[in-house]
């Protein structure tokens, strides 16, 4: 069986193919196909939304079940359980053009107040995803393109504190470069947000296979940890922890690479200068920029012998049998060296002692791990299958007045104009995008707010239709995955 067709969706076409005017590409779908986004399907000459409309329980967010909705009678429709669940715009079907009422209008009453929820699976051109990757192995130059079969996809961004960010998607790719610049942007996009792992590959830099909440894989090697800081920052975690046992430290860093007996820790545990000559540009007292060049060697810098970011010991300071410590932010490379008669570092095997603050640094890395956030601007046209006045729920939702939600995950609304919202595609259940060969993505989204307000807003109230009404609309198909966040906005 098969979802509902979206009002009006369908207009008589050719012989018996059915039109979809459900997005611009206004397909002719003859019967027993589906159209070419595979969304809406000819079912014996009615146009119907193939993937079933999901429903969350309010539990979800406490560790329960998505319901499928009207899954072998889940829910009667009943009133007293229309405050468990949440209408999601997943598999609800697009409008098109927008000045038509959204698919569903949902009114439910929510600790004794009137509720209305819009769904709607809009359609984003303007979209595209903000990835997190946790590393500290170089992937590229910041701008390089980062690639998809071949195709310019997106960008390196900024390094943030042992993550590297890529921003991928936008009008841009999607509609401004080549037919398949747009189509293999649309599908990696997609991909991404439906939690699959997409290969990109960064000119000037690594290949990195990435998927929302995996370890990302660079160069064929899957990531561990991500550091537990920066070079400076882990002295001042662990000096105390150093503290006779071994009279220099340097954790090798590509950002901040630390010296304890510099360092303000080292200082003011009395650690006395130990002659160390740092290759790089001193920042501050015991903290040193660009030692190397950026890499997948120790501490995301392209070394392999830490001895190469050290100059001569000065004389004057330094004496031999001294012992030193080499580490990396993450624990994976550390090294211990004491000074011969020369005053020339000789590795040596690391002590119990030091081995196990190296193990402590390990413990103290959190896994390094893939983070999406589809991101997507609902403030053009799709506002008016809301209401009639589409800058009143942009106000609504500023005024917080109007909860924003997609897949019933909540949103990260952007200050300023226009309603740009951000979403972890982890907290959205798998399979709620989609895609129209505009191309655009189809990603479901939901505001809900007091019917009052709605009314305020100008909204369409005579499409506005009780939760106990969907109960006959559809017979779902599929299972979604159980995920942490739904229900009806806090
Ligand atoms: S691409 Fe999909 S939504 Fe668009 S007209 Fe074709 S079947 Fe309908």
């Amino acid at each position: 069986m098969l979802n509902d067709a979206p009002s009006n969706a369908a207009a008589s076409g050719a012989a018996d193919k059915i039109r979809c005017d459900a997005c611009p590409v206004m397909c002719y779908i003859k019967p027993g196909a589906t159209g070419a986004c595979d969304r809406y399907a000819n079912h014996a000459g009615e146009l119907v939304r193939v993937d079933p409309h999901v429903v969350l329980e309010r539990t979800v967010s406490h560790g329960g079940q998505i319901v499928p909705f009207q899954k072998v009678g889940d829910w009667d429709g009943n009133i007293v359980g229309r405050d468990k669940v949440f209408v999601t715009a997943i598999g609800a079907g697009t409008t098109y053009p927008d000045y038509k009422p959204a698919p569903f209008i949902v009114s439910s009453e929510v600790d004794g107040v009137d509720m209305v929820t819009v769904v709607t699976e809009g359609i984003f051109s303007y979209c595209g995803v903000k990835v997190k990757i946790d590393t500290d192995r170089y992937l590229g130059p910041e701008t390089a393109t980062v690639r998809a079969q071949g195709e310019a996809i997106g960008h390196v961004m900024t390094s943030e504190y042992g993550s590297q960010m890529l921003s991928l998607g936008g009008v841009h790719h999607l509609t401004g470069g080549s037919k398949k610049e747009g189509r293999v942007t649309c599908d990696a996009l997609m991909d991404l947000s439906n939690g699959k792992a997409v290969e990109l590959a960064i000119d000037g830099g690594a290949t990195v296979v990435v998927q929302a909440g995996k370890p990302p894989i660079v160069n064929g090697v899957a990531e561990e940890r991500m550091r537990v800081g920066c070079g400076s920052a882990t002295i001042g975690m662990f000096a105390k922890q150093w503290f006779g046992k071994v009279d220099e430290v340097v954790v090798v860093d590509d950002h901040i690479t630390g010296v304890l007996s510099e360092h303000q820790a080292g200082k003011l545990l009395d650690i006395p200068d130990t002659g160390i000559k740092m290759k790089g540009r001193r920042s501050t007292p015991g903290r040193y920029f660009q030692v190397a060049e950026p890499g997948t060697g120790w501490g995301g810098t392209n070394i392999s012998d830490p001895l190469s970011i050290l100059g001569p010991f000065d004389p004057k300071e330094a004496k031999a049998g001294m012992r030193m410590l080499m580490v990396s932010t993450t624990g994976e490379h550390a090294a211990y060296f004491e000074l011969d008669e020369a005053l020339k570092p000789v590795e040596k095997a690391l002590p119990t002692d030091l081995q196990l603050s190296v193990e402590r640094i390990q413990e103290n890395c959190e896994p390094a791990l893939c983070t999406v956030l589809f991101m997507g601007g609902a403030g053009g046209s799709l506002r008016a299958g809301v209401t009639d006045n589409p800058v009143r729920l942009t106000r609504s939702v500023k005024d917080t007045l109007t909860k924003v939600t997609s897949g019933g995950a909540p949103t990260y609304v952007w200050p300023g104009g226009g309603i740009t919202f951000m979403v972890d595609v982890t907290q959205v259940p798998q399979g709620a995008f989609g895609y129209v060969p505009t191309p655009a993505l189809v990603a479901p989204i939901e505001f809900t707010m007091p019917l009052a307000d709605y009314a305020a807003l100008g909204g369409h109230m005579d499409h506005v239709r009780p939760l106990s009404s969907l109960k006959d609309n559809t017979e779902v198909l599929r299972h979604g995955p159980a995920q942490d966040e739904s229900g009806q906005p806090a």
